[in-house]
């Protein structure tokens, strides 16, 4: 795919997968791992990797085992994903499955996404399998951190946490999908290393038209030019979005008033960035910041949107 495709075909986290490949390899992988990483950050595609390479160690695809798991139909291979918790009979599925003996592959394969929403019901009823579990299975379990999967859980598994991907990387992966220049500039550092969500963002028709007037409502409210109440509205309406983006803006404002060498994640908007710098001083920038993480906070702690982004906006419009 590009230069910084490693061998094995994933992007990035060359020594995770370098160190897995080599457990399947020498038949020694552990039967239960647990990927951690958020949400895009290659999980599942790395969980399919593995599943390949279990099923086909020549990774042939024309092989039966090969066709049938790209057909989606593979009958050693379960994918239990979940929009909400995680529930008993979905672990009950899972451990039936694991208990039973390979068909055609050599193993069996399970994957669990988003234990970080397992019931401790449904989690405590994987303990036993998990700590016995039978010689040819392997469970692949996903979450967005182990700090939120049952401890329990954790201490049976291997874990692996996947790291973010470089700027250098995503913005190649980003020009090969023929993204001009700055816009790649830009996804590579507002994703924040996360190659999935750089890319549900290009899919996005309106996040670029969003992002503009997001910016020239943040630089009319930072000048006194516009009623920040009504820029509140629109943004907790999107309350997750409207934080991101406040905070690439600040992040830039404030990295380019220490640091003139800087070169800001919005520099294609460079005029309105230097606008809100002539009304916002440094430390106006760095409390703004620190504000913007109290936000996340009460958001995260279900405190009213509506007043949580009006109270966000007015000490943006007051000096
Ligand atoms: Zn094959």
């Amino acid at each position: 795919m590009s230069k910084f495709n490693n061998p094995k075909g994933f992007l990035g986290n060359e020594r995770i997968v370098g160190a897995l490949f080599h457990g399947i390899n020498t038949g020694r992988l552990a039967n239960t791992l647990l990927l951690t990483g958020p949400a895009g950050s290659g999980k599942k595609t790395l969980a399919a990797h593995l599943t390949q390479k279990l099923f086909c160690p020549d990774l042939c695809q024309r092989c039966a085992n090969c066709t049938m798991l790209a057909r989606g139909i593979h009958p050693d291979y379960l994918l239990i994903t979940s929009d909400g918790m995680v529930k008993l009979d979905q672990a009950r599925q899972l451990k039936e499955f694991l208990s039973a003996s390979p068909n055609t592959a050599t193993y069996k394969v399970a994957v669990l996404e988003d234990c970080q929403n397992l019931t401790v019901e449904a989690g405590n009823s994987l303990l036993k399998i998990l700590e016995d579990p039978p010689p040819a299975s392997v469970c692949i379990l996903t979450a967005d951190s182990a700090d939120n999967v049952l401890l329990t859980l954790v201490s049976r598994s291997q874990v692996y946490a996947l790291a973010p991907l470089s700027k250098e990387v995503i913005s190649c992966v980003l020009e090969e999908h023929k993204v001009p220049e700055h816009r790649a500039w830009f996804l590579a550092g507002f994703s924040q290393g996360v190659l999935g969500s750089a890319l549900k963002l290009l899919e996005d028709k309106d996040f670029w038209l969003r992002r503009q007037q997001m910016a020239t409502e943040i630089q009319e409210i930072l000048a006194q030019r516009r009623d920040p109440l009504l820029s509140s509205d629109n943004w907790q309406a999107q309350p997750k979005e409207a934080l991101d983006l406040l905070e690439s803006w600040l992040r830039d404002m404030l990295m380019s008033q220490i640091n003139p060498a800087y070169i800001p994640v919005n520099k294609d908007l460079q005029s309105n960035l230097d606008e809100s710098m002539v009304h916002c001083p440094e430390d106006k920038s760095l409390a703004l910041l620190d504000y913007c993480a109290l936000v996340r906070e009460r958001l995260q702690a279900r405190c009213n949107p509506r007043l949580v982004f009006d109270c966000l906006a007015l000490k943006m419009w007051e000096v």
